[in-house]
């Protein structure tokens, strides 16, 4: 079996090649996702842990069991009993974590982990649910498991989804997000708020798929796609978004345009947002990528507003040097 590379929410791991992101919610702090393939499912979930009041392993296990039974009550409009018989302790990601076989009485093989990572302070739980007729399950969850990172050493998070791959930093949370057929994005946020000011800083990552059918005669002309096809659309998603340049660029050999500008607004309280966005086709995967940022700090009138274009630069640049749009 073929894996790959899954990166979501500080997550880090080996996946089967064929298996898909089917379901998934919440932002690095907590959330869910969940993946699936022919007689494979797997459902990592994780929330913020408190270490003021900690849970132990043994209630979190207990409030996961009661949510499946409720589940699996819904659905089967009849009562079901689930029992849960403890295995031995292993360790993922250098955390030791309690392993449980969940038995819900579906002929289902359901081996559960749970476990507290202290380095970014999460309670994470990994469920998986095998149909009978996967033979390799025993070695499919080793090998996830073997590799699976729930925290990093790095500064910035790795994503890896979807067929594109980036890094940004860990303050940057995903907060919108469509992810259908033709067209995706994720938005991150990263918000700071002080007494006098607020500064927030956003990534849209968005693409569109099947490029050359669905835009047919403006693919190859990036800037008459961006101003015909895209342009309205990302002034209602963004608002105060304004750009006085635009130049050439490359991105993993492609050619691509960059926009950037600043826009002021406001009375009482003025807000001065730095606007940059790159889109580009990529032929490789037949996408149309377009990938905006934006910075701004807000503050009354009568105090100065100064954003370093130098760092808000400096950003842009890193999330493009990592970007992959293509494998
Ligand atoms: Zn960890
Ligand atoms: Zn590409």
């Amino acid at each position: 079996m073929k894996f790959k590379e899954l990166g979501w929410n500080g997550f880090l791991l080996q996946i089967p090649e064929e298996m898909r992101l089917t379901a998934e919610s919440g932002n690095i702090n907590s959330g869910y996702f969940k993946l699936e393939m022919e007689n494979l499912l797997l459902e990592v979930k994780w929330e913020q842990f408190n270490p003021k009041k900690p849970k132990s392993l043994a209630e979190i296990s207990a409030s996961f069991i009661e949510n499946v039974r409720k589940t699996i009550e819904k659905t089967a409009k009849k009562r079901v009993d689930i029992k849960a018989r403890v295995a031995e302790n292993i360790f993922i990601s250098s955390h030791n974590a309690r392993s449980m076989i969940l038995e819900t009485g579906s002929g289902l093989r359901e081996p559960t982990y749970l476990w507290v990572c202290e380095k970014s302070n999460r309670v994470i739980i990994a469920h998986f649910v095998f149909s009978p007729l996967m033979e390799e399950s025993e070695e499919v969850v080793e090998r996830i498991l073997g590799s699976f990172k729930c925290h990093t050493e790095e500064d910035l998070v790795t994503w890896s989804a979807l067929n594109i791959r980036f890094n940004i930093p860990p303050s940057f949370l995903l907060s919108e997000r469509r992810i259908a057929v033709g067209r995706t994005y994720l938005t991150f946020r990263d918000q700071k708020f002080s007494t006098f000011a607020e500064t927030g800083r956003s990534f849209s990552i968005e693409y569109f798929s099947m490029a050359n059918v669905v835009f047919e005669d403006t693919y190859k002309d990036i800037d008459a796609w961006f101003q015909k096809k895209y342009w309205k659309d990302l002034k209602k998603s963004h608002k105060n978004i304004a750009f006085q340049s635009s130049e050439g660029r490359k991105i993993m050999r492609h050619n691509a345009i960059y926009r950037h500008g600043i826009s002021r607004s406001g009375l009482f309280t003025r807000r001065t947002t730095i606007c940059k966005n790159l889109t580009w086709y990529c032929s490789k995967s037949n996408r149309i990528y377009s990938i905006t940022y934006m910075s701004y700090i807000s503050r009354p009138f009568f105090l100065k507003r100064k954003l370093s274009e130098e760092e808000e630069e400096k950003i842009f640049q890193n999330l493009l040097l990592s970007f992959k749009c293509h494998f």
